[in-house]
């Protein structure tokens, strides 16, 4: 895209993992480039699969900091343990302590020990990582294992994403949303001038597609619709069109089931990287949809 000023970001979501979003996001990164990427998708990131980005730059992330407990402090009254929701409050010994991987960093029991026992330690919980990849700059992360905190790495990485479009004066940031529509696909959605929602055609898929809707509603974000493995279940794509239609909602493009998305990722290429194809092509032509919706967007 020309250069403008301000970036203009597209969040790729679905309302489950495995619908074809991340092959999507690549394709759209191969026809944009050069473009910035964030892989938002935290805890199952497999965007770099694609992009093989190299990184240049490594950033601790800190996840919310929990609560600790000064045992020459501590009088054993348990008030912490009364309070805690969580059952974070351990009891060995008549010692009290706090369990780090049940505690959810509420500190309600820091407000009210009466002794001011209780202070916070921060949690490394993983990484985001500054990559140069083939499409261009890339965000993307690691979070540690059963690590939490998933909403604040995506902040974290959006807005990476965002200064290094300004730096590097680029004006469109790609981000690879994560599935669901918990604390991080809101995270995600920050700042988003159009969400592109893939879907498949399943009833399951629909209920999905319905609440990632009315997220987009909520947050008024305008929402277009890419149905993915259209020709599996006709009727329930016949379905889904009824439903966009009725929710304004347009659908910029329908694409078969075809085995090359998987091929492709085997040979770590895009789709339209890997050769020329039917997919290949319409997903050429949905990009140039979205080309033209991006200019309305002002
Ligand atoms: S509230 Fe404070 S003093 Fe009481 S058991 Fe908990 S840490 Fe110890
Ligand atoms: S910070 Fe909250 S969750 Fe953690 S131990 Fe204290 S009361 Fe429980």
């Amino acid at each position: 895209m020309a250069e403008t000023g301000k970036a203009k970001t597209i969040t790729i979501i679905s309302g489950k993992g495995g619908t074809g979003k991340t092959s999507v996001t690549a394709a759209f990164a191969s026809l944009a480039a050069p473009v910035v990427v964030a892989d938002c998708d935290v805890d199952a990131a497999n965007l770099h699969l694609l992009l093989s980005p190299e990184v240049e730059k490594s950033v601790d992330f800190y996840a919310m900091p929990i609560a600790r407990i000064n045992q020459d402090l501590c009088v054993g009254c348990g008030l912490c343990n009364d309070l805690c929701r969580y059952d974070a409050i351990v009891i060995q010994d008549d010692n009290y302590s706090v369990d780090p991987l049940a505690c959810e960093a509420c500190l309600v029991c820091k407000e009210h020990c009466p002794e001011q026992a209780i202070y916070t330690v921060e949690r490394q919980a993983g990484y985001w990582f500054l990559s140069q990849a083939r499409t261009g700059p890339m965000v993307h992360a690691s979070l540690g294992i059963a690590q939490e905190n998933s909403g604040k790495l995506v902040t974290e990485v959006r807005k990476a994403a965002a200064d290094v479009a300004e730096e590097e004066k680029l004006d469109l940031v790609l981000v690879d949303g994560p599935p669901g529509i918990g604390c991080a696909v809101m995270a995600s959605l920050t700042g988003a001038d159009l969400v592109i929602a893939v879907t498949e055609a399943t009833q399951s898929g629909l209920k999905d597609l319905i609440r990632v809707n009315d997220l987009c509603n909520h947050f008024k974000i305008p929402i277009h619709i890419i149905v993915n493995k259209c020709d599996l279940n006709p009727e329930v794509t016949q379905t889904v069109r009824k439903w966009a239609q009725e929710a304004k909602a347009p659908i910029i493009g329908e694409i078969p089931y075809d085995t090359d998305f998987t091929k492709a990722m085997i040979e770590a290429k895009t789709i339209v990287e890997y050769k020329s194809s039917r997919i290949g092509d319409e997903l050429k032509n949905i990009w140039n949809t979205v080309l033209e919706t991006m200019k309305s967007i002002a």
